[in-house]
């Protein structure tokens, strides 16, 4: 495997890759790899000549201060865990090679920016959007590969590579899980034994949800969810939306035609966690 902290180096590389006829899947990733993120780049190896991984614990996409500094980095493991799949190139740059200087570039991605994570984590997308045009840019890609576990995020993306004409196919993959349900996430590692427990309970709720849309409306189910997730003291929840699966705009009525899931964000002690499940 060859790893890279520069971007010319990594552009040179994959240039010439690409001029020999060699295709590129591409999977951005902020590191402390677990099985999701290894499942995205297997598919990205089968789908392709070269996998090519970028880790970058992307400091302009964190609204928060502590969650960045407590986000955890171990390149190392992930070095190791990058062999596992035969990754061919990682893109490990720090944040002064990303930016070298102050980011001015703003995004407008409408509608799908205003509702659950854009709404409660201001100018996180904006900081999605900067960082995985950069990343694309230096990448070049045939296929880039994205979690639905950050469901929103993949459609942010999927609209930047549309309004940016990108040349490249943005490839949906989906939530891989512990064997409790719990939704594999680098934050799970900051859960302690107590909350680790207590965790899986989300997938619970979100499971049983879904097991009664057809006896309520979406407001009824959404208001079922928050008592649920109102037994458990140590869960926070930030919300729980149910949305249509394009523009993500929430919804007040089932409409068999039109997709939609329920989206959720809690905080169990000092981690906050999403997770998301289809209704229709
Ligand atoms: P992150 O390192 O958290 O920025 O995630 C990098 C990529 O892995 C994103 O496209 C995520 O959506 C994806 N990902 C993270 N966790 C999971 C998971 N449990 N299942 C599927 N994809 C995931």
């Amino acid at each position: 495997m060859l790893h890279y902290s520069h971007i010319v180096e990594t552009m040179d590389y994959l240039q010439q890759a690409k001029s020999e006829g060699k295709t590129i899947g591409f999977v951005p990733t902020m590191g402390a790899l677990h099985e999701g993120h290894l499942e995205l780049m297997r598919r990205a190896k089968r789908e392709n000549d070269l996998l090519c991984v970028s880790i970058f614990v992307n400091p302009i996409q964190f609204n928060n201060l502590a969650d960045l500094e407590k986000y955890p980095r171990n390149l190392s493991a992930d070095i190791q865990l990058l062999h596992t799949v035969s990754c061919d190139v990682l893109f490990a740059p720090n944040a002064k090679e990303m930016y070298p200087e102050a980011i001015t570039e703003t995004f407008d991605f409408g509608a799908l920016e205003k509702v659950m994570e854009g709404a409660f984590r201001p100018g996180h997308f904006n900081g999605v959007g900067v960082v995985v045009k950069k990343l694309f840019e230096i990448t070049m890609p045939h296929k880039a590969y994205f979690g639905e576990k950050d469901y929103q995020q993949l459609a942010i993306i999927q609209k930047l590579v549309d309004m940016e004409s990108m040349p490249l196919e943005v490839i949906p993959c989906p939530i891989v899980r512990e064997a409790d349900g719990l939704a594999m996430s680098s934050r799970n590692a900051r859960l302690s034994e107590r909350e680790r427990e207590i965790a899986p309970r989300i997938f619970q709720i979100l499971q049983q949800a879904q097991g009664l849309v057809s006896q309520y409306s979406p407001g009824q189910l959404k208001q079922w969810v928050i008592n649920e997730i109102g037994k458990t003291k140590a869960f926070t929840l930030e919300y729980f939306e149910i949305a249509e699966d394009k523009g993500l705009q929430l919804i007040n009525h089932w409409d068999t035609s039109i997709g939609s899931l329920g989206f959720i964000a809690l905080n169990l002690g000092n981690v906050r966690l999403i997770d998301n499940i289809r209704f229709i």
